[in-house]
């Protein structure tokens, strides 16, 4: 998008709470907030950001639960 050059109003985006993004597609939205996750392993909450890697900071699992949302989420360590 290309910035406002005018002091015109500004538009608000409106609030994305997409828990369930839809199938297909690259590159999934990252969210604003940081998520926590449970450690499959050890059961530690991780604050996991967008950007972070899903990854467990004290047992280095990488298989965390949604806290939010009881999904599973897998990552396979390759
Ligand atoms: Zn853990």
């Amino acid at each position: 998008m290309f910035p406002a050059k005018s002091d015109s109003q500004r538009l608000l985006r409106p609030t994305m709470d997409t828990s369930a993004a839809p199938g297909g597609g690259g590159g999934a939205p990252a969210p604003k907030q940081p998520m926590i996750y449970i450690c499959g392993e050890c059961h530690a909450e991780n604050e996991i950001r967008p950007r972070d890697t899903i990854r467990c900071r004290e047992c280095g699992y990488r298989i965390m639960y949604k806290k939010r949302t009881k999904r599973l989420i897998v990552f396979d360590a390759r």
